[in-house]
């Protein structure tokens, strides 16, 4: 008996390759939770923002208008589920995010972009860290910046308003209180990837919050994961999405340009 149990021990750690040659088998990694990439310490210091509510930065010629300021449609925007429609309402230039009803994504795809995207959290304050004002908005719908109510409300260093999530704190926490509008203008230049599918140059993004800069040409890593790490994934142009993370998050005034 105690033979069998020896021998099937061994044949776990043994299995033959394609010549037939024994190869070493080694024991998977231990599998990942969320807490194992993210980081509290330190946190990055309040500065209090300019007011946008009024600071509204009206499109320029060359931009093509995501959301417009009177729009009373989402029409640039499908459901990241194809066979869902956006249910997030649209009212006067406002569009607030239906939760559960899932996460919208743009119809057009973009490469190195110029984006202004304006959002606020609820006044409605409901839940702490990630579960209070979260949304987000993903470059290439692979990359995101973090959106969520970090006014008075702490989080995991790299998970706050403003951070490429879990990889970048923002240099500062420059968010508005709830209710109020804040801005952000994004500078991307995408990833590049060789033919074979290998990275050539990561990519770059640089955010100013309420005109606040909180990411200054930071080198993207990978693909946003909320479990494990960034992956390098070749990909061509991609379209911006915003998270419907259950909190019903406010957005206008959103426009891109092409570069
Ligand atoms: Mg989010």
């Amino acid at each position: 008996m105690k033979r069998q149990v020896l021998c099937g021990m061994l044949c776990i750690g043994i299995c033959m390759n394609a010549q037939g040659q024994e190869e070493k088998k080694y024991p998977d990694p231990a599998p990942m939770q969320p807490e194992m990439s993210e980081f509290w310490t330190p946190q990055p210091k309040i500065v209090v923002p300019p007011d946008m509510d009024q600071a509204i930065v009206t499109p320029p010629s060359d931009a093509i208008v995501l959301l417009g300021l009177e729009a009373d449609n989402a029409d640039e925007w499908v459901n990241c589920d194809p066979n869902k429609t956006v249910e997030w309402g649209v009212e006067k230039g406002i569009m607030t995010v239906k939760p559960n009803s899932g996460s919208i994504r743009t119809k057009r795809e973009f490469g190195d972009f110029q984006l202004h995207v304006e959002w606020s959290a609820p006044t409605e304050i409901v839940g702490e860290s990630q579960g209070r004002g979260n949304s987000g908005v993903f470059m290439q719908g692979l990359y995101e910046v973090q959106i969520l109510d970090n006014y008075g409300n702490e989080t995991y260093a790299n998970g706050q308003a403003g951070s490429i999530y879990k990889q970048t704190p923002p240099l500062v926490n420059a968010c508005q209180k709830p209710g109020k509008w804040n801005t952000y203008d994004i500078i991307y230049t995408a990833p590049r990837f060789k033919e074979d599918g290998s990275l050539q140059s990561h990519g770059r993004i640089t955010v100013l919050h309420n005109g606040v800069l909180i990411q200054n040409n930071t080198m993207i890593l990978g693909t946003t994961e909320f479990i494990g790490f960034p992956r390098i994934v070749a990909h061509g142009k991609g379209p911006i999405i915003l998270q419907d993370h259950l909190n019903p998050v406010r957005f206008r005034n959103i426009w891109i340009r092409e570069l």
